[in-house]
Formats: structure tokens, C-alpha cells, sequence
């Protein structure tokens, strides 16, 4: 089987972490297509590289000198180089590009984080560097060119057996550098999965998986093992992300499964993706809790709404007039909310609420502000009758008031509303009783 290993940032921010990468891929024959993001942080105050190449951009534009940057990004790759006895000429290469930098774009400038990063990956171990430049294939309107790069790949695959290959980046067919959004290394990887036909796409991070609450809320939450593709959508949406979003879609289409490894704790399983999930000996419940404050939800009112055509729509187009998002409508029969983050209505919720009173006429608005949305998500949830209504009897009995619920058409989440003082709490309960206890 191919496993393609991607490497974020903390993984090779230091020679100690390219130790531990060396010790990971020489440990499984099947790690023979690395993708490596761009030296990260060490510690958390510490700098990525990306971030500071975004600083020299920003010092070429105001026409500030930039060479102390320069020489501090520069000693990040020769602290490695040095200490792992590698032969890279770093300091040759670094002149040629700091001397040049007003010539070069600013998307060339910031992608050449992950291209130092992966010349010194690939002479450590030992494998041959592929520029992403010749390989990843970008249209000139920023989307990826996936039959070019799947014809490079996959020709670069067959003529090398194994590389190094740096994420975050690829070209034009120009040559043109182009970068991914941030965190963009993610994406590389799922496409290189894609195109050469992994049957695996391993992602090392520094954490050990998916979470199934915050641990900023619950202490020592259980890791997940499994989890749908769903399910993480539903998860991440609610902030409990660990994976770039944009990732997912190129494995996914072609059911590459990925897993979430921590390159600190290689023996810890993390968390496998997948379309659906095998079922094991670990199948819970609930899969995870996540959930965000700040929702405002405005609850409309009409006498024999349900038998009038339009008033949804009528009101969904308001608040698209003031290019605001919505993220869920609870309908009732003869009343409905809608629900929106506050911090996009902040300007505009009172314009909004006039123009729904003026064109809908309903006989009543009312809105709740400072809602939070907690998202409870299970694949097993629709298999065990009477689920939701034991949770919401574990909030009635911890005195937490819901004040609206929502469950997606799977039943793999149920989402509920409830005062944002009430969130951490609710969290809690929740997990205590179906996660920690699994009592159902
Ligand atoms: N180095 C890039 C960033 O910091 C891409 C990545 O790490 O995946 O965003």
C-alpha cells in the first residue's frame, strides 16, 4: 500500500523533530512519498517561517530593510543543516535568494519556506527533493490543475519510487508560483494522495487526533479512533478543527482515508477518517461535542404561515441582501428563527429585523442574542432510540434552559441552542453523561 506522510510545521521545526520524522518514515516501507510544510514553531512563542517571509513581503513593500529577517530565517535552516551534518549548500542557496528579493513575487518569496524545509528533508532522508513547482499544477485562476498534476505525479512517482515533496505551493503551466490558503500543505498532501492512488494519507500534527470535546472545557477528553468524513465536517464547523477544511475534499471524492498522527507520540493511534466508519470495538455513542457562542437567532411569527407560499425565502432573502450567512432555521408551523453568527449582523441585525417587519408583516419578532450552539455528533446516534431526548433531560435536570434545537438530516448531529453563560456548562453535562460514563 502507498501511504503518503505529510508533515506540518512543528513536526520539522527543529533537527530533534527531523529526527523524529526520519525514525517515523524509516519505520514502515510503505513512507515513501513525504509531504513537509515549512519549519514551524518549537515552542509557542516561537516563529513559523511562512509567517516571517510574510514579514519580509510586508518590509519590500514599505521599502524597509529586511535583512536582520532575512538572517534569522536563514539561521533557522542552518541550526538544522548544521546539527544534522547535512551537506545542502543552505548558505549558497539563502545568498542567491536574499540577494534577489526584490525581483522575486511575493507568493515566490513565502513558498520558499517549504522549499528550504524539504531540500533538507530530502537530503536527510536520503530521498529525492521534487520541486512542487514542476509537479502541482495551478490554472491561472487559482484552482488546481488536477489531470496535469496526476500526470506529473504520477510520472515523478514512477521515475523516482520516493521523495520529498514541499506542500503549500505549485505553478502555473508559466511558471508562475502560486500558494494554497494557509495551512495549505494539508491540501498537498490530499492531492498527491489523490493523484498516485494512496491507499492511505497520513497526517502528522502535533496531536494526537480528534478531540471528542475541548480540553480547554473537559479534563483529558477521550481521544476519537474513528470518525466519518461527516462527522468531521459537523465537528470542525464548530470549531473543532485540526485538519485544513479544504483538504478533505481530494481524498474524500476518491475514499482515501486519512489519519491524524501525532509526530511526538508516534505509537498513540490518533484518529482515522474515513467515508464510513468500520465499526470496532470503540463505538461509542457520541462521537464528539463542539459548539460556538455568539449566535443571534430572530424568531418570526405568522398566523397560518404554513399555508402561505414564500415567507422562508422571503425572509432567507433579507438577510442575504445584507450578506449575511445563515446557519440554521428551526421551523416550527407557524413560526420559524433564523440563526446567525452575531458578529455578522453586529452592523446590520436592526435594518434587518425593520425590512422582515416591513415585507413579511409577521404578527411577531422577538430575538435572542448571546446564543451559543453546542453540536452533539454520533454516527450512532440514529441507531439508539430515545438519544436526543436523554440529552436534553440531562440539561433540564442541570437547570439548562435549551432554547432551540436543531438535528441534520443524517441524525449523525443534534444541535442545540442555549444561553452563552450556559455553554462550558452544557459541554459538560453532555460529556459526563454519554462520553466519560457512557450512560445511555
Ligand atoms: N507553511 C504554511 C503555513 O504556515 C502551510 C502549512 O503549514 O501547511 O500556513
Amino acid at each position: 500500500m502507498i501511504k503518503i506522510a505529510k508533515f506540518g510545521g512543528s513536526s520539522v521545526a527543529s533537527a530533534e523533530q527531523f529526527r523524529k520524522v526520519k525514525g517515523i518514515v524509516e519505520a514502515d516501507p510503505d513512507r515513501r512519498f513525504v509531504v513537509v510544510s515549512a519549519v514551524g514553531k518549537r515552542f509557542s512563542a516561537d516563529n513559523k517561517i511562512t509567517d516571517l517571509l510574510l514579514l519580509v513581503n510586508a518590509h519590500i513593500q514599505y521599502h524597509v530593510d529586511c535583512s536582520a529577517l532575512l538572517a534569522d530565517i536563514e539561521q533557522r535552516f542552518l541550526d538544522i543543516a548544521e546539527e544534522l551534518g547535512l551537506k545542502w549548500p543552505v548558505r549558497e542557496r539563502f545568498e542567491t535568494f536574499a540577494k534577489n528579493i526584490k525581483k522575486h513575487s511575493p507568493e515566490y518569496i513565502v513558498s520558499r519556506g517549504e522549499w528550504f524545509t524539504a531540500h533538507l528533508m530530502a537530503e536527510y532522508l536520503g530521498m529525492p527533493f521534487v520541486d512542487a513547482a514542476d509537479v502541482v499544477v495551478f490554472h491561472h485562476d487559482g484552482n488546481v490543475d488536477m489531470e496535469r498534476t496526476a500526470v506529473r505525479l504520477k510520472d515523478v512517482m514512477a521515475r523516482q519510487g520516493c521523495f520529498v515533496l514541499p506542500g503549500f505551493y505549485g505553478a502555473t503551466v508559466d511558471g508562475q508560483i502560486k500558494l494554497f490558503q494557509r495551512g495549505g500543505g494539508d491540501i498537498t498532501g490530499a492531492i498527491l494522495a489523490r493523484c498516485i492512488d494512496a491507499g492511505l494519507y497520513e497526517n502528522w500534527t502535533d496531536v494526537s487526533g480528534f478531540l471528542s470535546a475541548d480540553p480547554r472545557i473537559v479534563d483529558h477528553p477521550r481521544s476519537i479512533r474513528r470518525i466519518t468524513f461527516d462527522e468531521m465536517r459537523e465537528l470542525s464547523y464548530m470549531g473543532a478543527s485540526v485538519l485544513q477544511e479544504e483538504a478533505i475534499f481530494p481524498v474524500r471524492e476518491v475514499n482515501i482515508p486519512i489519519q491524524i498522527k501525532n509526530t511526538n507520540r508516534p505509537e498513540d493511534e490518533g484518529t482515522i477518517i474515513r467515508e464510513k466508519a468500520a465499526a470496532g470495538e470503540d463505538e461509542h455513542l457520541l462521537t464528539g461535542i463542539a459548539g460556538k457562542r455568539d449566535f443571534i437567532s430572530v424568531h418570526i411569527k405568522k398566523a397560518h404561515m404554513s399555508g402561505e407560499v414564500g415567507v422562508v425565502r422571503r425572509a432567507l432573502s433579507i438577510f442575504e441582501r445584507y450578506g449575511v450567512s445563515v446557519e440554521h432555521i428551526p421551523t416550527g408551523v407557524d413560526s420559524f428563527s433564523v440563526v446567525v453568527n452575531g458578529a455578522d449582523v453586529r452592523d446590520s441585525i436592526y435594518s434587518i429585523v425593520a425590512d422582515i417587519r416591513r415585507e413579511l408583516e409577521p404578527d411577531d419578532i422577538t430575538m435572542i442574542d448571546n446564543l451559543a450552539l453546542l453540536s452533539v455528533v454520533g454516527r450512532n446516534m440514529s441507531k439508539r432510540s430515545g438519544t436526543s431526548g436523554k440529552i436534553f433531560g440531562a440539561l433540564g435536570d442541570a437547570g439548562i434552559n435549551i432554547r432551540m434545537i436543531t438535528q441534520s438530516s443524517q441524525e449523525i448531529s443534534i444541535i442545540m441552542g442555549v444561553e452563552n453563560e450556559d455553554f462550558e456548562h452544557a459541554v459538560r453535562v453532555i460529556y459526563d453523561r454519554f462520553v466519560r460514563d457512557e450512560m445511555v
